[in-house]
């Protein structure tokens, strides 16, 4: 089976200690990316570690697809236990990074500990330096990008920091690489800041001589000459069909219908769309760098759960807005999705929906953690009963767009993922909706036969993010494609997304995650029985913990 080379990093900000380790049995169980990440994490992060503490440990990996030229690899994956949800938690980013890190040799590599003074760890193939940047302090991520590029010569492909919002612990910080793409969700940004470290760089000549099937040559061409919506309009062609079927989320999900959708849909997007955009290797080229001339905005995205956040969900009718509060969030380093729910939460307890001065007065406020924003900056599920609103999440982590009251497997979906309510552990909306073809579509209605749906399809995401490949992919990469890039059956691919998950889990069992954590803030129809054939099919016990037998710990790094 293909997988990511290249032994594991360790570098200790407190004590400025490096150590590499051979990991080969863990890449050849778990591929890369998120599976290699969580395999570590999962048996070197303490199962009662405080996200913020300096016994936590956060991973970057890549996967084997990044020694390839195929569409849809220009991603990378970052593990650790997430400040805002309490599990452990994995994020993936596009841009231009993974190949960089991949340069250096490192098939892994893993911070622990926490620095006196604010530094940035450069990783090369020739070992590690740690550089003290006290005039960093406070700098925004473009300001973060610039100091690296003057300094060191090193173009934002090769840097992933912080912004404001992770220096000062905002619970839904990112960590921001190439400036505008996120390992957005969870709050990774705030777990970098605690350990004082503003910013990591990526450079060598050392990249793992991996040999890609010819197969790949299909998928780029396939991708390049697709004539597809999302390569002009991106995640937010979905917008229209999300409002007209009541999936999408607005005015703090107490409806899911807007009225003003016609500006701030895909075709708003595309008409402030100036150029085309992608990531590392990529045809598809699905992103979307905006630009209003008329009041100077410009950005890269919204993507459609922006759209939703700080669009629909906030009462904002205008994609200026929406382009505005967006550029806050990347400018910050914080979470557009969850920051956008935080502010509509926000907007709702003060009945201040569409009030656009406010949202972006609000956005700098959680950034600095000034007033108001002390209270935001913890997230919906700590602040939701000072301020008198639901608590629309599930353990810890706000509701992305593809709404479940509507889309119910996707519903499921956002009880049973290990990270929260997350539209990524599965993507359930995509055949819901549906956006695939029609013979292989779902009925959205419902939970009959969804638990083996939902099951299949959490095992086919983490597949992917083990090997690093990206979810828009879903039109090109056919389980017979897979089988030729990984040179093993597809059940073989599935029983290794079906173990990442069951480590993801384990760990949260440990820290105190179980089936009365597997809830949602609306009802779904048989949604009980249907949470019990979920985890007899995973075979969970009646209380969603997994057995420990399924842990195989054989493969251990240490
Ligand atoms: S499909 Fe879009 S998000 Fe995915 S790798 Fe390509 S450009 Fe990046």
């Amino acid at each position: 089976m293909l997988h990511a080379e290249g032994p594991l990093l360790t570098v200790d900000i407190g004590d400025r200690s490096t150590e590499t380790t051979e990991i080969d049995a863990v890449h050849e169980t778990f591929i890369g990316g998120r599976g290699v990440a969580t395999r570590l994490a999962h048996d070197r992060i303490p199962f009662d570690a405080d996200p913020f503490g300096a016994e936590n440990r956060i991973y970057f990996t890549t996967g084997p697809m990044q020694a390839s030229n195929m569409s849809f690899t220009g991603r990378m994956n970052c593990t650790s236990v997430s400040p805002l949800t309490g599990g452990l938690l994995s994020s993936n980013a596009g841009g231009f990074m993974s190949r960089n890190f991949a340069s250096t040799g490192y098939g892994a590599v893993e911070l622990v500990g926490a620095s006196a003074d604010l530094v940035v760890v450069h990783v090369t193939d020739d070992g590690v330096e740690f550089e003290p940047v006290p005039e960093l302090a406070g700098a925004t991520v473009s300001e973060t990008v610039a100091y690296v590029e003057s300094e060191h010569g090193l173009k934002h492909d090769h840097v992933a920091c912080i912004g404001p919002g992770g220096e000062n612990w905002v619970r839904f910080a990112c960590i921001m690489t190439s400036e505008s793409r996120a390992f957005g969700r969870g709050g990774l940004g705030a777990v970098l800041g605690a350990k004082n470290v503003k910013a990591i760089t990526f450079d060598g000549d050392s990249a793992p001589d991996i040999e890609i099937p010819p197969i790949q040559m299909d998928v780029h061409r396939d991708a390049a000459t697709a004539d597809h919506i999302m390569k002009r309009q991106g995640t937010t062609s979905v917008t229209d069909l999300a409002n007209e079927v009541s999936a999408l989320p607005t005015r703090y999900f107490s409806e899911l219908q807007f009225e003003g959708t016609e500006g701030i849909n895909g075709d708003r997007v595309e008409e402030k769309k100036f150029k085309k955009a992608t990531c590392s290797s990529c045809a598809f080229a699905c992103k979307l760098p905006t630009k209003d001339e008329e009041r100077g905005v410009e950005t890269e995205g919204p993507e459609f759960e922006t759209v939703m956040s700080f669009g629909s969900n906030a009462g904002v009718d205008d994609i200026v807005d929406v382009m505005q509060s967006n550029e806050l969030c990347d400018t910050y380093g914080l979470d557009s999705i969850t920051c956008g729910n935080v502010v509509s939460a926000y907007l709702a307890s003060e009945d201040e929906f569409g009030n656009t001065d406010l949202i972006f007065e609000t956005v700098e406020k959680i950034a600095h953690r000034e007033g108001i924003g002390d209270l935001l900056a913890e997230g919906i599920d700590r602040f939701h009963e000072q301020l008198d609103v639901e608590n629309w999440t599930v353990k810890g982590l706000d509701f992305a767009a593809h709404d479940g009251r509507t889309l119910n497997g996707q519903g499921l979906s956002y009880a049973t993922a290990t990270r929260g309510a997350d539209h990524m552990f599965t993507t359930m909306y995509a055949w819901e909706y549906p956006l695939v073809d029609g013979e292989d579509a779902y009925d959205p209605t419902g939970l009959e036969g969804k638990p083996e749906m939902v099951i299949e399809q959490e095992n086919a995401r983490a597949l992917e993010d083990c090997g690093i490949i990206c979810r828009f992919s879903r039109s090109f990469m056919t389980p017979e494609r897979l089988e030729g890039l990984f040179s093993v059956d597809y059940e073989a691919l599935l029983e290794v997304g079906s173990k990442v998950v069951d480590l993801e889990r384990h760990f949260n069992n440990r820290r105190g995650v179980d089936r009365e954590d597997d809830t949602l803030p609306y009802s779904l129809p048989n949604f009980e029985a249907a949470l019990d054939e979920y985890y007899d099919r995973r075979g969970w016990t009646d209380e969603g913990t997994v057995p420990i037998g399924h842990i195989d710990t054989a493969v251990s790094a240490d």
